[in-house]
């Protein structure tokens, strides 16, 4: 039995309807995301991610836009009626990602940074936590009991993928921890298939099992131009196959008895 989330009016993460996030790896310029905000309220979807402070692995490659990145999410969200879902990478910025964003992220790297845990659970919106790329279903559990033991209940799961021996892919999705999720706890779990496989030709069949395997959600990573993406270009849909990816994902609800938002 899932515990759904409350966002706004009739739209709930883990209720009956499966909600579709989507949007840039990192917020670029007002016109990618107003792009992007666009096509997803002409979709019918709801939630924008985007990433302003990013935990790159490389130093010497793009940080992301910090509040400027916020502020432009922001503004989009409220001209096309979205909301706005974006990372807290650290303690310093969690009150600013909290008041610029619906949801707070926390990104797989930092699933087991405690402090920040504790910060997020004394914030009054909804939080989604990332599974650490080499952490067992246990121990993101364990994580998810940090954020609720300060107060807030309001935790999404996100399947992200995990570090395999096999290059072939950036990760591996965890099908199975979506289905053990759904088991073992009441919270909502979504994947996210961008990073689960690192390949935008991957993404739509990666999407189409997390829904099989009973995700409520996904976090898919969408560029107007992957290919001149600041990161994570590989992986990002095109703005152009969004109607496509999406009717896609309808047909997956359909048969799971549930729609798409
Ligand atoms: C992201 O969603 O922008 C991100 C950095 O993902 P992860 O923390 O899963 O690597
Ligand atoms: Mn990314």
């Amino acid at each position: 039995m899932t515990t759904s989330i409350s966002l706004f009016d009739n739209l709930q993460i883990g209720g009956a309807d499966i909600v579709l996030m989507m949007g840039p790896c990192s917020v670029e310029s007002h016109e990618q995301v107003y792009d992007i905000a666009k096509s997803m309220r002409a979709l019918g979807l709801h939630v924008m991610r985007g990433g302003a402070f990013k935990p790159r692995t490389s130093p010497h490659t793009f940080q992301g836009l910090g509040l400027e990145g916020l502020k432009i999410l922001r503004q989009a969200a409220d001209e096309f009626g979205l909301l706005v879902i974006s990372e807290a990478l650290g303690i310093a910025e969690l009150p600013l990602v909290a008041e610029y964003s619906d949801i707070i992220q926390i990104g797989s790297r930092n699933m087991q940074h405690f402090p920040l845990l504790w910060a997020a659970g004394e914030q009054q919106k909804p939080v989604l936590l990332k599974r650490g790329f080499m952490s067992t279903v246990q121990e993101w559990l364990a994580a998810a009991e940090h954020i609720a033991s300060r107060g807030n209940q309001q935790i999404i799961l996100c399947e992200r993928g995990i570090r395999s021996f096999d290059p072939s892919t950036r990760n591996v999705l965890d099908v199975n921890a979506i289905a053990q999720i759904k088991a073992v706890t009441h919270f909502p779990i979504i994947a996210d298939p961008s990073h689960a496989t690192g390949r935008a030709d991957l993404v739509p069949a990666a999407s189409r099992a997390a829904l099989a395997a009973g995700a409520d959600g996904l976090l898919v990573e969408v560029h107007p131009n992957p290919a001149a993406a600041l990161s994570d270009g590989a992986q990002s849909l095109p703005l152009a196959s969004l109607p496509a990816f999406v009717e896609d994902m309808r047909r997956i609800a359909s048969a799971m008895g549930r729609g798409v938002v």
